[in-house]
């Protein structure tokens, strides 16, 4: 029932884009970013309509007659179902970004758990994805379905392409629904990878001349639709404190003998 590929171009008919909505769904469900009926996909139809996905819908489970079609301020225009309350963060991205033609919203489990973490994806740690998407940043924690969602990610829109969500899941855009899938899936991929080196306990971070030459590839491979790296985005070794920031600190075997030293002296005074 849903095809194995889709192309990468926006353009297409109506009945193409309902299609590869369902498609997508259907990856986002199978791969495990969403649970129940978790998740929104919408597609820029034109310059007055938006193609989305309907609410409380399993996504891997839509046919193209239960998509509905909104306007650029979420009024339903066409469809048996309702929209989405989070559709509003949709028509947000589409108003800021007019190279954007699609957005993804899922629930990845470890790129969210970063989210619920606080923690953003902004370290330079594969080369790939710095090509990708540089890094990327958290919104802050906002109710799903209010404005304030929509406010959040207001400031981060801009700059990039793939936001976690603070406590709650992950969006991705892009100027076709393939390119916003895509970036779906890099971020949940790295967040897995980050989350391994957390587990071996190291990080090497790419310096600062490793992620010039990156982002010079990245502009001559014609990722011209990707946005603007964001400020000290990504973090590479050249900042000291991106490695072990917090609660770790380094000692010389002098130093933390100096340290058993005085412990020692201390405890036997006290006797
Ligand atoms: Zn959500």
């Amino acid at each position: 029932m849903f095809a194995h590929s889709i192309s990468p171009d926006h353009r297409k008919s109506e009945d193409e884009h309902r299609r590869d909505v369902c498609t997508v769904g259907y990856w986002v469900h199978q791969r495990g970013y969403v649970a129940s009926t978790d998740g929104n996909i919408s597609i820029r139809l034109d310059g007055r309509r938006v193609l989305t996905s309907p609410t409380t819908i399993c996504k891997g489970m839509m046919e193209p007659d239960d998509l509905i079609i909104t306007d650029l301020q979420g009024r339903k225009l066409a469809g048996r179902r309702n929209p989405s309350s989070e559709l509003a963060m949709h028509l947000l991205i589409y108003s800021r970004r007019p190279d954007v033609n699609a957005v993804c919203h899922a629930h990845p489990p470890v790129a969210t758990g970063y989210a619920a973490a606080g923690l953003p994806l902004n370290k330079a740690l594969v080369s790939e994805l710095v090509l990708a998407l540089g890094c990327i940043p958290v919104a802050r924690y906002a109710t799903p379905g209010t404005p304030e969602l929509s406010e959040a990610l207001e400031p981060l829109v801009q700059n990039y392409d793939a936001v976690l969500m603070a406590n709650h899941g992950v969006v991705t855009y892009g100027p076709d629904l393939l390119t916003a899938f895509f970036r779906l899936e890099t971020v949940e991929h790295f967040a897995r990878v980050a989350l391994v080196t957390e587990l071996l306990g190291k990080q090497v971070l790419l310096s600062g001349s490793d992620v010039e030459k990156l982002l010079a590839a990245r502009a001559r491979y014609g990722s011209a639709t990707a946005a603007p790296i964001g400020p000290e985005c990504p973090v590479t070794s050249d900042v000291p404190e991106a490695i072990g920031a917090g609660n770790r600190i380094t000692l010389t075997r002098e130093e933390l003998e100096a340290l058993i030293d005085e412990a020692v002296r201390s405890d036997r005074a006290r006797r």
